[in-house]
């Protein structure tokens, strides 16, 4: 994954109305936000806090399966609010931006939430038939010999910093994969320290469809093309943070990473009911 951050501007405002003098000051920063706080990918963010003077500041943005990404935002010399806008290239995802401020040494920290949404919409999705329900016989997504697996494959499970978002699907590598249910490809990317190679599919039913972990160079569908129920994406395989070879599939309601109200839930009824259909 790249990611690229490109400082825009760094403003400092408001001269000091009660310079600290020296001593024991702690840090301290109060009023951090970051805003909006639903970023759509690549586009700018504004960090702004009231700062303490003479403090090194930074800004972490932290997600679970995801590398830091850690921005800079140099030293403040004066009391007042720091704003420094930032054009962000990351991950759709949850992240935490962690305020670091640093004075003599000490360290203190605070935070606020901040999602990436991802850049395109899925416009070119028709609209769900009304016939179509949401528990309806679908291709099942691995074409081949599976396992649901135990209780750590099922959804909801701890894993490190977070929950499992999906169902794991054991099946050899090179097993085809295919897409459940017509729509268009939401998303093709690679994150090499968590999903590996992974599709998110906008189903014409209105929810989105995520396949992980995908073999390198299986895939075989680009972002945006319209696809067909049962229309293969890529092949099982066993890329990312991954210890075996399976499919990690997802069902996100209200869209991918796009809201607030965007959600996974437990896809295992709806796959063992269309394991069982087959
Ligand atoms: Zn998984």
């Amino acid at each position: 994954m790249i990611v690229v951050f490109a400082v825009l501007i760094a403003l400092f405002a408001a001269p000091a109305a009660q310079a600290q003098s020296g001593g024991a000051a702690a840090p301290t920063a109060q009023g951090f936000t970051a805003s909006p706080s639903t970023v759509t990918e690549g586009a700018a963010v504004t960090f702004a806090f009231n700062a303490t003077p003479k403090a090194l500041v930074r800004v972490d943005l932290i997600a679970p399966g995801k590398p830091a990404v850690r921005a800079r935002l140099g030293r403040v010399n004066a009391t007042g609010t720091l704003k420094a806008t930032w054009t962000a290239t990351l991950t759709p995802g949850r992240y935490t931006a962690r305020l670091v401020v640093t004075v003599r040494g000490s360290k203190q920290y605070f935070r606020q939430t901040l999602t990436v949404a991802p850049k395109a919409a899925p416009a070119s999705a028709p609209a769900p038939p009304a016939t179509l329900t949401a528990t309806g016989s679908k291709t099942f997504p691995v074409q081949g010999p599976f396992t649901f697996g135990g209780d750590g494959s099922k959804f909801g499970v701890g894993r490190t910093g977070h929950s499992h978002q999906g169902q794991d699907l054991a099946a050899a590598e090179g097993t085809p994969v295919v897409s459940p249910i017509a729509g268009s490809v939401y998303h093709v990317a690679y994150q090499a320290k968590g999903a590996g190679y992974y599709v998110v599919i906008a189903g014409v039913d209105g929810r989105h469809y995520v396949f992980m972990h995908l073999q390198a160079g299986s895939t075989v569908v680009a972002k945006g093309a319209t696809i067909a129920a049962g229309q293969r994406l890529a092949n099982v395989g066993n890329t990312g943070g991954s210890d075996g070879p399976h499919l990690h599939f997802e069902i996100w309601v209200n869209g991918w990473w796009a809201t607030k109200a965007s959600a996974p839930i437990d896809p295992l009824p709806e796959l063992q009911a269309w394991a069982a259909a087959k």
